[in-house]
């Protein structure tokens, strides 16, 4: 019998930063590059795993319950630890996973192979479970096995995705929709070579200010309070900066739906931009590479926008950019940057693609 095979894009994140956990909403995308896995079913009990440029092999018992190991492979132990949970009939199989996603580039290489892994395991072993329960499920698989906390944009960028259309995710009601991309626009992904330093007390305290000021405000969460009421509203000024940035976001991604809607890829790109100088204002969570590299891709002819993508202090920045100019723009942006900081830069081409289902033929 012959492999099957499944392929999970990596994603990245258009519009509405740090929304999730304020009950949010967000646009993301997924690109071309990704986690491919072949396997097949084995006669015995046994999970056998390798991945391309990781040496040697994993095989575990299932007999003997699935642990993680605190290494690469309990991301696909942990998505078919949940599939077992959630009732499928898992057996032993064999695994292997190839990638053609940068690494450190903050494009969610763990949500593509935990996907991979499940598109692979339901082709191996049949199991029905709605596209969402499996973004769910494989959720659940980062968080609870695997021991890192996330939540559910990048599962549902790799499942959801689209070719020529972004993904548009309401983090409460948790309903995903497909909004048309413009067919002439792509995406530049420029690396600012300096390292995410999410190293968690940024990030808490951020959060921790959202919350406050949804208490001081007396809603759920900062979704429920608009622009003019958070202008109304009694709150410390840094606490208040920090609710402008997320209520601008979820305002800016309704915005960006009816201009998407409407065709209208420009005043797309201007809403990043707004969101990238939000960053800078009111969030500060954004550095001094990635503003530089914001500023040298929004001057160039062909770009139409650009922010910072994904949790910020460092990482990479995403470009909205004429498909005709973006070989042109990726190398401009990374010799100006190199030029102006002395750091390397490296610039991703990406395509907005299809999602984990398309792209595995299921
Ligand atoms: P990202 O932003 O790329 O999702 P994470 O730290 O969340 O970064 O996940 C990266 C981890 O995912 C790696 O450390 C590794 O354990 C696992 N991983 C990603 N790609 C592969 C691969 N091709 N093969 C094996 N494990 C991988
Ligand atoms: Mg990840």
């Amino acid at each position: 019998m012959s492999d099957t095979q499944s392929f999970a894009p990596g994603r990245v994140e258009l519009l509405g930063n740090h929304t999730d956990y304020n009950g949010g909403v967000v646009l993301s995308a997924a690109i071309q590059m990704g986690i491919s896995a072949t396997g097949k079913c084995r006669d015995d009990d046994k999970i056998v795993l390798t991945s391309e440029g990781i040496d040697g092999v994993v095989a575990v018992n299932l007999r003997d319950g699935l642990k993680a190991h605190d290494s690469w492979e309990d991301y696909p132990l942990g998505v078919a630890e949940m599939l077992s949970r959630a009732g499928a009939a898992i057996g032993g199989f064999e695994a292997h996973f190839s990638s053609d996603l940068p690494l450190g580039a903050g494009l969610s290489s763990s949500a593509a192979i935990e996907v991979a892994t499940a598109v692979l395991l339901t082709k191996l072993f049949p199991f029905q479970i709605s596209a969402l329960d499996l973004a769910k499920l494989c959720r659940r698989a980062e968080n609870d096995f695997v021991g890192v906390s996330c939540g559910l944009l990048d599962q549902v960028s790799s499942i959801f995705g689209k070719k020529d259309h972004v993904v548009y995710l309401d983090c409460r009601a948790e309903t995903v929709e497909p909004i048309p991309f413009p067919k002439d626009l792509g995406l530049l992904i420029v690396h600012s070579g300096v390292k995410h330093a999410l190293t968690g007390g940024e990030y808490n305290e951020r959060r921790d200010q959202c919350f406050e000021a949804a208490e001081k405000m007396g809603v759920p969460a900062l979704r429920d309070v608009s622009s003019t009421e958070l202008a109304a509203a009694k709150l410390p000024d840094l606490v208040r900066k920090r609710a402008a940035h997320v209520v601008g976001e979820n305002e800016r991604v309704f915005q960006a739906l009816e201009f998407l809607r409407a065709g209208n890829g420009d005043a797309f790109g201007k809403l990043m931009t707004a969101s990238h100088r939000s960053s800078m204002e009111n969030f500060q969570n954004s550095t001094p590479e990635l503003d530089a590299l914001v500023e040298i891709a929004v001057s160039q002819k062909g770009c139409h926008g650009a922010r910072l993508t994904g949790g910020g202090f460092g990482g990479a920045i995403v470009a909205l950019v004429d498909l005709e100019a973006i070989e042109r723009l990726s190398e401009t942006i990374v010799s100006e940057y190199r030029k102006t900081t002395g750091h390397p830069g490296k610039a991703y081409r990406c395509l907005v693609s299809d999602g984990a289902l398309a792209a595995s033929g299921v």
